[in-house]
């Protein structure tokens, strides 16, 4: 269950939210507990998520180890703060940002070099939904980025399904239709790296993900968590999401 704070918060706004939130997800070690605030935040955030059972992200990552490439950050002065996650490819870096299938790529590599765990975001706009192309976008991010992954880097990351027209509208897939999505990746998955690989490959869902929503996402079996924006912002809100974690059982039926 991932948080993603986009923009928000300054350092004493992060530590005020773990001292509210760890204390309410401490019961929930069963699920895995991602926050990924601001570059600058990290430290704050490391630190006040020391002793609980959180785990920090960053939102962005540069390709390359370091050099004259004024404001970016690498993927080894992140491992070196403590950060363990950090989310790849997200639609607004695509949009605002020139992200592409090859920096993603780039990106990812370089995560794993430094053993952060990285979540890559694919997922369509709302024209190419209406147009019926959201497997063919969704398989086309997937071809040309992740695709070219060794097996052993693609087994470390996880990925996420984030539909553009989901993302802040508070417009939400439906269960059914995220699920639908996810099955198309996985079998995407499947046919590249194999079904065993494939049936591991935890895939969250994003866009809109609501305390009052998020419990007919989860029971779809096709999804195995969720990336959070909006909602993750407010601890007890971030936390009646976290209650609908659960255990990734890697058989899954239909691979059986
Ligand atoms: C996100 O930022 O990845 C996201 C899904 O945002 P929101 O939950 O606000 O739609």
């Amino acid at each position: 269950m991932a948080g993603n704070w986009k923009m928000y918060k300054t350092a004493a706004e992060t530590t005020a939210f773990f001292q509210k939130f760890a204390p309410m997800v401490a019961a929930a070690t069963h699920a895995e507990i991602v926050i990924c605030p601001p570059f600058v935040n990290l430290p704050a955030a490391v630190d006040a998520a020391r002793s609980a059972n959180i785990e920090i992200g960053a939102q962005d990552v540069f390709w390359l180890t370091e050099g004259a490439y004024t404001g970016e950050v690498s993927a080894p002065m992140l491992a070196a703060i403590g950060c363990r996650w950090v989310i790849i490819g997200h639609s607004e870096r695509r949009q605002y940002f020139g992200e592409t299938e090859e920096t993603v790529l780039k990106k990812t590599k370089a995560a794993l070099d430094a053993g952060l765990k990285p979540i890559v975001c694919v997922g369509e706009r709302l024209e190419e939904r209406e147009a019926g192309a959201t497997e063919s976008v969704c398989g086309a991010q997937f071809d040309g980025g992740l695709a070219s992954l060794e097996s052993e880097q693609f087994a470390r990351i996880a990925m996420a399904y984030e539909p553009v027209w989901a993302i802040g509208t508070g417009k939400t897939a439906t269960p059914e239709m995220a699920a639908g999505a996810h099955r198309f990746l996985r079998s995407r998955i499947a046919l590249r790296f194999g079904h065993k690989i494939a049936a591991a490959c935890r895939i969250l869902y994003g866009g809109s993900v609501k305390p009052d929503n998020v419990k007919g996402l989860m029971a779809q079996p096709e999804i195995d968590g969720v990336l959070v924006g909006g909602a993750s912002l407010d601890p007890a809100s971030f936390a009646s999401i976290v209650r609908f974690a659960r255990q990734l059982t890697i058989t899954r039926q239909f691979l059986s």
